[in-house]
């Protein structure tokens, strides 16, 4: 498992094997490794010939009161949490390395970026596009690999790859959960034994919705406010969104049909919590 971190290494490296035919596919993360992650680098290493796992903490994509200066940060961990995993080469940049000082491009999706999390957190997708075309100019993967976790970013990819017609495969794995059901997040590690016992209650609120229209319910005001109450019983009450939208639109719906995405985002003690599922 090589480690780099220059730029052009990166490029010359990844140019060598494409030339000798070999296929790249990538998994790009920021760090602080866990279940999710590892569940996508097993993935990655049966889509391609060359596997490259990035971590990068993009400041980019976090806004002036977020979590960027602690978010969790843990290379040697990680090293020797995917030491085993068939990954041949780690693509570690600094931050000037991705933003020297004179940078000043960047990459919008328009509309996808503006739902969910998007009211929320302004620039995020911005910061994400940019940060992944980069990684996608550096790397050059025939296929790269995304969590379904973060759904809104998923697709803001699939959007920038059609739209700017790049030669990428892009696919969603599905969330991975502890055995409470809470999704994993680099930003659990923030939550305290009781925190975590609140944020299980975030699934399980997503789940009875669930159960709400598979009971024959489409009333989406209804079904919301049906999952707020649960949440807000389990003391969580700083709830961004509880949304159902349109799964490829993002767009927010009146009635519910199957398939369409039940999207959340809450914050427990300041810490940022996001979980969906499908109708
Ligand atoms: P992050 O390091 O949080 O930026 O995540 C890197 C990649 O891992 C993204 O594609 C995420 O969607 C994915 N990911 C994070 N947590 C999970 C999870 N619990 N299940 C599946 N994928 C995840």
């Amino acid at each position: 498992m090589r480690i780099i971190s220059s730029v052009r290494e990166m490029q010359s490296l990844v140019n060598g094997e494409i030339r000798t035919g070999k296929r790249i596919s990538l998994v790009p993360t920021m760090g602080a490794l866990h279940e999710g992650h590892i569940n996508l680098i097993s993935e990655g290493r049966n889509r391609g010939d060359v596997l490259i796992v990035s971590i990068f903490v993009n400041p980019t994509q976090f806004g002036p009161n977020e979590d960027f200066t602690n978010y969790p940060r843990d290379l040697e961990g990680d090293l020797r949490k995917i030491e085993n995993l068939g990954v041949d080469i780690i693509f570690a940049p600094t931050q000037e390395e991705i933003y020297p000082v004179e940078f000043q491009t960047y990459v919008e999706v328009k509309e996808l970026q503006e739902h969910l999390c998007g009211h929320f957190r302004p620039g995020h997708f911005r910061g994400v596009a940019t940060v992944v075309l980069k990684l996608f100019n550096i790397v050059k993967p025939h296929v790269a690999l995304f969590g379904e976790k973060d759904y809104q970013q998923l697709k803001v990819i699939q959007r920038m790859v059609r739209d700017l017609n790049l030669e990428v495969e892009v696919v969603g794995y599905p969330i991975v959960r502890d055995k409470d059901g809470l999704a994993l997040s680099s930003r659990n590690v923030y939550l305290s034994p009781n925190d975590k016992n609140s944020a299980s209650q975030v699934s399980k609120s997503l789940r009875e919705i669930k159960r709400k229209f598979d009971m024959g319910c489409r009333n989406t005001k209804l079904m919301v406010e049906f999952g707020k109450k649960i949440l807000e019983e389990a003391g969580v009450n700083d709830i961004d969104y509880l949304e159902i939208c349109d799964s490829e639109t993002l767009g927010s719906k009146e009635l519910a049909s199957r398939g369409d995405l039940l999207a959340v985002a809450v914050r427990i003690k300041g810490t940022k919590l996001i979980d969906n599922i499908r109708l």
